[in-house]
């Protein structure tokens, strides 16, 4: 199995199918200026099918799928045909604002998706516009029900929880969630990309939100999936669903981080916070064999110290702080998150 410095192997790809997006949230693309990848810039169906397989010989054995929203990208359920039968891939899931699922689970569900994560940072309309700056809270809910009624399981809804914008609205979703039987994860607010003005005043620590949580419906830790899963899972003691929370800034788990990026135009990267990232679109269209493409992912995983949750960490505990803009990131929104 490949290893990288840290001895974490390889096992989950995040595969980003475009970088558009039909909202403009505010802590993920926060500005104007953005350049969107030129359309025949994006892998093909077939070249990502093709890196998917390659990455799975690897050892990969989870892909999600992402953008911008992916469900923006057309056809979207053959690239969901072609992954679903890959040998050797147990999960594969898909990451979606919601806003158009409601139209397309079923077609999604054929080709072979059993789970989703949908993103949604509150029930609140009027909040709801303020963060995501587009889009309507509605069709976001009706996508969630359309999934359920498919029968897609987990429904996981992603929040990501920021101080003086959604912190009040924990248990309106927590209580949303157990009754419609969606699983949550609350995300901390994180410093991602470079303009979306992150600040330690704005984080929601895991330890607040499980307070919060805990004091009107007590739960009970389960732990992470697979040991490794960014998120640390809890279930209701009353036996009325769970909730996970991903508390990369406070609890960082850069130790067990198995995870790679492709961005939608083909590039490698190892960290959610990388600068920098490796072309692998490049060896596809000049028609490199599957076993020199191997060789450099692996060379590349094999040198892989990425350690950036951890070390901010650090920072913040050490007294000299951190600033996040002091640290050039690639945008989230090409990453896929
Ligand atoms: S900061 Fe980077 S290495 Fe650490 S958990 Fe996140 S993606 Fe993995």
């Amino acid at each position: 199995m490949l290893h990288d410095i840290y001895t974490r192997p390889l096992k989950d790809l995040r595969i980003s199918v475009t970088d558009r997006c039909n909202f403009r949230c505010t802590y993920c693309m926060p500005f104007d200026d953005y350049e969107w990848i030129a359309k025949k810039e994006l892998l093909t169906f077939e070249e990502i099918a093709r890196l998917a397989g390659l990455f799975v010989r690897l050892g990969v054995d989870k892909i999600r799928l992402t953008g911008g929203e992916p469900l923006l990208r057309r056809d979207l359920e053959k690239l969901i045909g072609k992954l679903s039968s890959l040998n050797g891939l147990e999960d594969l899931c898909l990451t979606t604002n919601g806003s158009v699922l409601a139209g397309k689970v079923a077609a999604l569900k054929s080709a072979g998706l059993r789970r989703i994560n949908v993103s949604l940072d509150t029930l609140n309309s009027e909040k709801f516009a303020r963060i995501r700056r587009r889009g309507d809270l509605a069709k976001v809910l009706e996508g969630l029900f359309a999934a359920k009624r498919c029968g897609l399981h987990p429904i996981k809804i992603n929040v990501v929880v920021e101080r003086g914008v959604n912190d009040d609205d924990i248990i309106d979703l927590v209580e949303f969630s157990r009754k419609s039987g969606f699983a949550l994860r609350f995300i901390e607010y994180m410093d991602v990309g470079n303009s979306n003005n992150w600040t330690s005043e704005k984080l929601v620590s895991k330890k607040e939100i499980l307070d919060t949580i805990d004091a009107r419906y007590p739960l009970r830790e389960v732990g992470r999936d697979k040991g490794s899963a960014p998120s640390m899972d809890y279930e209701f003691i009353d036996g009325q669903g769970e909730i996970g929370v991903i508390a990369s800034v406070t609890e960082p788990f850069c130790s067990t981080c198995t995870r790679a990026r492709l961005t939608a135009d083909g590039k490698l990267v190892t960290c959610l916070f990388s600068a920098t990232a490796y072309d692998l679109k490049v060896l596809l269209r000049n028609g490199a064999a599957d076993e020199e493409i191997v060789e450099i992912v692996s060379a590349i995983w094999r040198k892989r110290a990425d350690r950036y949750s951890d070390k901010r960490l650090e920072a913040m505990n050490s007294g000299r702080g951190y600033r996040a803009k002091d640290y050039k990131k690639i945008e989230m929104i090409t990453l896929g998150g």
